[in-house]
């Protein structure tokens, strides 16, 4: 029996995309794939809503994430961290292998740093280069506040570094409108398309950092590349199966609309709320994004026993919780090629395992259930 995948990344892949990766190689430097990769590219400034270009870099997100350090820091730079995940920390990782010098503004896991307290380390480190933090924290579900962020940073000259992975694509995120300097994203989160390319975009400010900044740089170089796609192709060998199973996934995702795509990942989110409360759940997140749900487990509960005991006898996989999490919570993704079954399969699968597993449920999510998938199906 197929498994559905329920992780917040890889997701599934809408089928136009499953049927590209199946067609011959075609050469990179060739008018047929430069028509899909200005596509792609315009495509990729409709979902970051921005005028500027956006990049696509032969990388998972991570690469992507170090490409914006390198590009806008020197040794030494002063750079203001605000982890509150798993994620977050890498941010801090990134900046240390680099000899940057990271001030670091915790929270606690499924919560977000405090505005005010990020406004007054600027006041008081005026020198500070950027500030690094993520959209949607993908290992607490929190969505943090990025409007409040940018309000500080964008009078200032610190810039604002967004790891937007998870939320690219799930949900508003105006780069340009909101002033962020450099947003990232992963084909292999909202995007809806397998692992293996990411994005970067930066702001006009951001563009002027670029070229002062003296980290050493060279296949992430963005003004080489920004200089390669403008002759309508990437500097070196372009994945052009992956590129083109993009292409297929952003015409998914923009068909209707791209606000209805994020009124239909919200719809999914919803869902997942609701039943968590029918079943007596809590989500871990103060602030839980949309993009996906990150289940509280009743005590007693081990969560990695659980993940595989739903893979195994229901067949839909979740992913744990990383660091501190671990064992703790179960991660439900909104942000895949569903439809409205898979999510309620999901779910289900979900109340399954618990109740093997010894969880007391209330009876009535059966019904509840039931009634929800004769609505939406
Ligand atoms: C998935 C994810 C990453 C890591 O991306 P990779 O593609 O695994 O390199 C980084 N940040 C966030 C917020 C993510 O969700």
């Amino acid at each position: 029996m197929a498994e559905i995948l329920a992780t917040p990344g890889p997701v599934p892949v809408p089928p136009q995309a499953l049927e590209v990766l199946g067609e011959p190689v075609i050469h990179h430097r060739t008018p047929e794939f430069k028509k899909v990769f200005a596509e792609v590219l315009s495509d990729l400034q409709q979902v970051a809503q921005t005028a500027s270009p956006v990049l696509v870099h032969s990388a998972s997100g991570t690469g992507a994430m170090e490409s914006v350090l390198v590009n806008l820091h020197s040794p030494g730079d002063k750079v203001l961290c605000l982890p509150a995940g798993k994620f977050g920390e890498r941010w801090v990782e990134l900046a240390e292998a680099y000899g940057l010098e990271p001030l670091v503004l915790s929270a606690p896991w499924g919560q977000s740093p405090a505005p005010e307290q990020v406004a007054q380390l600027l006041k008081k480190h005026p020198e500070i280069k950027s500030v690094l933090v993520q959209a949607c924290e993908t290992s607490t579900g929190q969505s943090h506040p990025i409007r409040d962020y940018a309000q500080i940073t964008s009078p200032t000259d610190t810039l604002l570094l967004v790891d937007a992975i998870s939320a690219l694509g799930a949900y508003e995120l105006p780069m340009d409108d909101w002033k962020i300097d450099a947003l990232v994203g992963g084909s292999q989160k909202a995007f809806m398309a397998p692992a293996g390319l990411s994005f970067v975009a930066l702001s006009e400010r951001a563009w002027q950092a670029q070229k002062k900044a003296t980290l050493p740089r060279y296949y992430f170089d963005l003004a080489e590349e920004l200089s390669a796609n403008s002759q309508g192709q990437t500097r070196f060998s372009s994945p052009v199966s992956l590129l083109k199973a993009l292409h297929a996934s952003l015409k998914v995702l923009l068909g209707k609309g791209l606000s209805q795509h994020w009124d239909l990942v919200r719809q999914r989110k919803n869902l997942a709320a609701e039943f968590l409360n029918v079943l007596g759940l809590e989500q871990l997140p103060e602030n839980p994004a949309p993009s996906l749900t990150v289940v509280k487990l009743p005590e007693g509960i081990d969560g990695e026993k659980l993940q595989k005991a739903i893979q195994e006898n229901h067949h839909v996989v979740f992913m744990g919780g990383q660091g501190e999490l671990k064992g703790r919570v179960l991660r439900w993704s909104h942000i895949g090629h569903y439809s409205w079954k898979d999510q309620i399969t999901i779910a289900r699968s979900l109340a399954l395992g618990l109740k093997e597993a010894g969880a007391d449920l209330p009876p009535s999510w059966t019904g509840w259930l039931q009634s929800q998938s004769e609505q939406r199906t």
